[in-house]
C-alpha cells in the first residue's frame, strides 16, 4: 500500500494518538451492538502490545444540545472496550483541559485511555460551534499537542469528512497511519476503483437515483457492467417508455436517465421484470409485471428472470462490488432480490475466487441474514464514506495519512 500503516510506526513508549470508529447504537447506556468495538480490536492490541500508550478518539451520534450529551458519552464504550481488551480503559469525561492534560501525561506503556465523544465539541456554552465537524484548527492543534507526534487513523466511516479528530490532528503530526480497518478498506475499495481484475461487476440498488447517481456514472466508466435495481431502476424504465404504476419515480432526473441508457449501452444491466404490489405492505395483493406495471400497482422488488439475469452477470465476474437492496428488503414478502445477489455474490467468490465487496448498511444487513458475510471478500464499514470511495473521489481522511 501506498500510506504508511500503523506497522511502519515506531510506537514503543509513545503517545500515541487513535481515532477509531465507536459510533455503536446506543440506548440508555446499553450498548446494542458491539461489532464496531471489536472491529477495532486489532488495531488497539497492536499498538499496545507494541508498548505504546493509547489515546483514544471517536465520535458517537450527533450532539446538538446538552442534552444529547447525557445520552451520548463514550462512557459505557470504555466499560465495554475494557471487558474485551481485558484490561483498564481510563475514561476521560472531557474533550479538553487538565484532566485530559494529566491523565495523558500519566500514562505508562500499554496503556490505554479513552476520550470523550468527540463531537462533545460540536455543542459548547449552550452554541452550536461544530468545532469538531467543522474541522476548527485550534482544536486539531491541540489534540494532537496531547501525543508524541504520531496519530492512527482506524476510522474509514468518517473518513468522507474532514474533521478535527481526523484531517485536523494529521495536519499537525509528522507521521499519520492507516490502522488495520482502514487499511483492509482501501486495499479493497481503493483496488476495485483502481485497478480491478476484470470483467468487473457493480450492482447499485436502494431507492433514489439522485443519491447515487454520481456512483452509476462513476461506475459506467470503470466497470464492465452496472447493473441497476431497487426503486430507482423504475426511472429508468419510464425512459426505456415502460409503465411503472405507483412505483418510485424522479421525474427532474428522467432525462439523464435516458442519456446514461443511450451511452451506456449494454454495459447497463436494468431489471426485466418486477414484483409488484397492490400497496406498501407485506402482505399486500402482488404479481410478476414483465411489460410495464398496471395501474395501481408498485414495483417492490426485482422479479425472478431479473434474479437470474443479474445472477448470470455476476458468475462471470471477478471483481464485484455492491452497494443498495433490489427491493423493499425490510418486508420479507420483497427480500427476495435482495438476498438472491448476496448468495451470487458468495457463489462468485466460492466458486470463480471472485473478488467480492459489499457496501452501505441494507446490503450489509443481508448478507449477514444470509450468514454468508464470512464468503464474501470485504465488507465495508463505512456506508457514506464508501460509496464516495467508489466514486472515486479522494476521501480527506484517507488523503491526511502520510504517503509512504
Ligand atoms: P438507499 O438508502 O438509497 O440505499 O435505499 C434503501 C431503501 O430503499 C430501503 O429502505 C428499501 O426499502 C428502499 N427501496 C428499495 N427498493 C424499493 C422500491 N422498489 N420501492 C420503494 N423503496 C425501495
Amino acid at each position: 500500500m501506498s500510506k504508511l500503516t500503523v506497522k511502519d510506526l515506531n510506537v514503543s513508549g509513545k503517545k500515541v494518538l487513535m481515532r477509531v470508529d465507536f459510533n455503536v447504537p446506543i440506548k440508555d447506556g446499553v450498548i446494542g451492538n458491539d461489532n464496531r468495538i471489536t472491529a477495532a480490536l486489532p488495531t488497539i492490541q497492536y499498538v499496545i502490545e507494541n508498548k505504546g500508550r493509547a489515546i483514544l478518539f471517536s465520535h458517537l451520534g450527533r450532539i446538538a444540545s446538552e442534552d444529547d450529551k447525557k445520552e451520548l458519552s463514550l462512557e459505557p464504550v470504555a466499560k465495554r472496550l475494557s471487558e474485551l481488551l481485558n484490561q483498564e480503559v481510563k475514561f476521560i469525561p472531557v474533550t479538553r483541559g487538565i484532566e485530559l492534560e494529566n491523565a495523558v501525561n500519566d500514562l505508562k506503556d500499554g496503556q490505554v485511555l479513552m476520550v470523550q465523544n468527540t463531537r462533545f465539541e460540536d455543542f459548547v456554552d449552550g452554541q452550536a460551534t461544530k468545532y469538531e465537524s467543522k474541522n476548527n484548527p485550534e482544536l486539531g492543534k491541540y489534540w494532537a499537542s496531547l501525543g508524541d507526534d504520531i496519530f492512527v487513523n482506524d476510522a474509514f466511516g468518517t473518513a468522507h469528512r474532514a474533521h478535527a479528530s481526523n484531517v485536523g490532528i494529521a495536519s499537525n503530526v509528522s507521521q499519520t497511519a492507516a490502522g488495520f480497518l482502514m487499511e483492509k478498506e482501501i486495499k479493497f475499495l481503493g483496488e476495485a476503483v483502481e485497478n480491478p481484475i476484470r470483467p468487473f461487476v457493480a450492482i447499485i440498488g436502494g431507492a433514489k437515483v439522485s443519491d447515487k447517481i454520481e456512483i452509476v456514472k462513476s461506475l459506467l466508466e470503470k466497470a464492465d457492467k452496472v447493473i441497476i435495481g431497487g426503486g430507482m431502476a423504475y426511472t429508468f424504465d419510464v425512459a426505456k417508455g415502460k409503465t411503472i404504476g405507483n412505483s418510485l419515480f424522479e421525474a427532474d432526473k428522467l432525462e439523464l436517465a435516458k442519456e446514461l441508457i443511450e451511452k451506456a449501452g449494454d454495459k447497463l444491466v436494468l431489471p426485466v421484470d418486477t414484483l409488484a404490489a397492490s400497496e406498501f405492505n407485506n402482505d399486500a395483493d402482488t404479481y410478476i409485471a414483465e411489460d410495464g406495471i398496471k395501474d395501481g400497482y408498485m414495483g417492490l422488488d426485482i422479479g425472478p428472470k431479473s434474479i437470474k439475469l443479474f445472477q448470470d452477470v455476476i458468475s462471470t465476474a471477478k471483481t464485484v462490488v455492491w452497494n443498495g437492496p433490489m427491493g423493499v428488503f425490510e418486508m420479507s414478502n420483497f427480500s427476495k432480490g435482495t438476498l438472491a445477489i448476496g448468495e451470487a455474490l458468495a457463489k462468485a467468490t466460492e466458486e470463480n475466487g471472485a473478488t467480492t465487496i459489499v457496501g452501505g448498511g441494507d446490503s450489509t444487513a443481508a448478507v449477514q441474514q444470509l450468514g454468508v458475510g464470512d464468503k464474501l471478500s470485504h465488507i465495508s464499514t463505512g456506508g457514506g464514506a464508501s460509496l464516495e470511495y467508489l466514486e472515486g473521489k479522494e476521501l480527506p481522511g484517507i488523503a491526511s495519512i502520510t504517503d509512504k
